[in-house]
């Protein structure tokens, strides 16, 4: 297999379903070795044998420490080394601020930043090693504004990208670049879900909740089309992009 990733190694987080799943798929089509990782052992399963390059699945709960550290470890002792991280794990939620649960808001840091953060000091020490890495990280048009009822995930993706920008600053001679990837309303299951929340909340039919959530373009976001942005990121060609949002909304924070 030859392509732009060539002989490079990535473990993407969130890589059962959605947009994990896409960016598996490319970076695979693209030539490189990937490490699929998620909690459902049979997604990551199913995703890892479609592949088209040898690829690995690996359980993963990004809330825990030490299961990032073993990801991360596995992965070095099956293919020698990792290249690019990518952490596509994520969880979003909805609800009036007043109805937010302390709960509710420890899961969603803990799940969409600690998790994050944990990957990326698990991978940092082999990367600083090689001198080389990518760390890609899937924020939000919620990494760079605010929005309605998603005060938690609008928290965790706003300190996501700080995160990034920090690390891309700290690490700027270290041959490792830190990005964001910012995405609007993408057609995934976790869409899917809020669109279900918005009919529940609402008296709105599926059809016009969804039309609430299109870009300013008249179309969610594909999972393919943050898969594409991961990739050049990924690549050679993207080797000066660092600590950047690369925002995917259809121009929606600019209208
Ligand atoms: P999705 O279809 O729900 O997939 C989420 C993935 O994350 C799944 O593979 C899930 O697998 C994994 N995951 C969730 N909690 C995890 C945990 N604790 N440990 C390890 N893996 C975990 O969601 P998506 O739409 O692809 O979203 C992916 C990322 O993009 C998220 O960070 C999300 O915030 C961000 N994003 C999404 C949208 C959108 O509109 N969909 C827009 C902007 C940004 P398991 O449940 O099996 O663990």
């Amino acid at each position: 297999m030859s392509g732009p990733l060539e002989g490079q190694v990535a473990l993407v987080t969130g890589g059962g379903r959605g947009i994990g799943k896409s960016i598996a798929e490319a970076f695979a089509q693209a030539g490189a070795r990937v490490a699929v990782a998620a909690r459902t052992r049979s997604e990551i399963d199913s995703v890892a044998r479609s592949l088209a390059s040898p690829s690995r699945s690996i359980v993963l709960d990004v809330v825990d420490e030490d299961s990032c550290q073993c990801a991360v470890d596995e992965c070095i002792q099956f293919y020698g080394r990792l290249n690019i991280l990518v952490n596509a794990a994520g969880i979003s939620s909805s609800q009036k601020f007043t109805k937010l649960s302390t709960a509710t808001w420890r899961k969603m840091l803990a799940v969409d930043l600690d998790g994050p953060m944990f990957m990326i000091r698990a991978a940092l020490p082999g990367m600083l090693g090689q001198s080389s890495g990518r760390v890609i990280s899937i924020g939000s048009t919620a990494s760079l504004a605010g929005g309605r009822y998603i005060a938690a995930y609008t928290a965790a993706k706003h300190g996501l990208l700080g995160l990034t920008r920090a690390l891309a600053s700290e690490y700027a001679s270290s041959g490792i670049t830190f990005n964001c990837i910012c995405p609007g309303f993408v057609d995934t299951e976790m869409t899917a879900q809020t669109i279900q929340n918005i009919v529940a909340a609402t008296r709105r039919s599926p059809e016009q909740a969804k039309e609430a959530l299109l870009s300013p373009q008249g179309r969610l976001i594909s999972p393919e089309e943050v898969a594409a942005a991961c990739l050049w990121l990924a690549s050679d060609a993207g080797r000066s992009i660092n600590g950047q949002a690369i925002t995917i909304d259809g121009g929606h924070l600019v209208s």
